[in-house]
């Protein structure tokens, strides 16, 4: 069985599946249960910055089966691109309903990534809280990088159907891309922080702040000196990037609205 290719928009050049959350966790579902490989990743505006300046990061994430559309700054840019978003679908938001439909599936979960005893935290949050959950593995990201293949081994003898690689966009995306055969795993996700918030090293946004958007606002408050960058800066930058797009569609638009009055006049 193949899955059919969802609905996609395309945000400064970068091919996004405009699903809602419930549709992205049943996508999900519908791989497990082909069995068909599937590598995620959940593309926010900083995402689209990088994007922009690393060719290499493009192309892992133009080969990736399902980019997801992150956060109010997708919202936004969609908002000003006339393509509507769906929905914010985060793996944050995600990784609750995720590990419910794991445990009544029966399916494997490995944790990887973050720092010593945080993916292993947000573990015991997990199986706290689904108790039928089976969790495989889990394991910090910080090591040396001739461990790679051992970590993979590690992941593929765990027996693990769901991996989820918490290591920061790129590094993750392009660790997926290179090991997701390897690891035997059936669906990878690319989560970020998401082991952060679940071991209870980062307090998360309280929900109206989520509801609102201000999730960014929230972190920038939590780690001002390691992310203002990313948000001060790169919310600006990425508003400048989507500003051109709209300017440059919009001249497109006029110069074939122009063409077309010459060639039928
Ligand atoms: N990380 C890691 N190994 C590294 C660098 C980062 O495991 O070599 C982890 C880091 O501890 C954090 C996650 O990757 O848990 C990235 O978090 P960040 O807040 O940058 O990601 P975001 O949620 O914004 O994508």
């Amino acid at each position: 069985m193949s899955i059919p290719a969802p609905a996609s928009i395309s945000i400064h050049g970068i091919r996004l599946v405009n699903l809602a959350m419930d549709e992205a966790l049943a996508a999900i579902e519908a791989a497990l249960a082909a069995r068909q490989p599937t590598r995620i990743s959940f593309v926010n505006a900083d995402c689209i910055n990088i994007a922009a300046v690393d060719a290499s990061y493009r192309e892992t994430l133009a080969s990736t089966d399902w980019a997801f559309i992150d956060g109010i700054g997708m919202r936004i840019a969609g908002r000003i691109m006339d393509q509507p978003v769906r929905d914010n679908v985060n793996g944050t938001d995600l990784f609750p309903r995720l590990c419910e439909s794991l445990a009544q599936q029966g399916q494997r979960l490995f944790l990887y990534g973050a720092q010593p005893g945080v993916a292993a935290a947000a573990a015991e949050w997990a199986q706290a809280r689904f108790p039928g959950l089976q969790i495989c593995g889990a394991r910090d990201g910080y090591h040396p990088a001739h461990a790679e293949a051992e970590v993979v081994a590690g992941i593929r003898a765990s027996g693990a159907d769901v991996v989820l690689v918490a290591l920061g966009a790129p590094r993750q995306e392009a660790w997926i891309a290179r090991n997701m055969a390897a690891s035997g795993a059936i669906v990878a996700l690319g989560v970020g922080g998401l082991f952060d918030y679940y071991s209870g090293r980062i307090p998360r946004a309280p929900l109206w702040m989520r509801r609102l958007g201000l999730e960014w606002l929230f972190r920038l408050i939590q780690e001002p000196r390691r992310l203002w960058r990313r948000y001060v800066v790169g919310n600006v930058v990425f508003l400048g990037r989507i500003g051109g797009d709209w300017l440059r569609a919009r001249s497109e638009g006029t110069l074939a609205r122009a063409l077309e009055t010459r060639r039928s006049s």
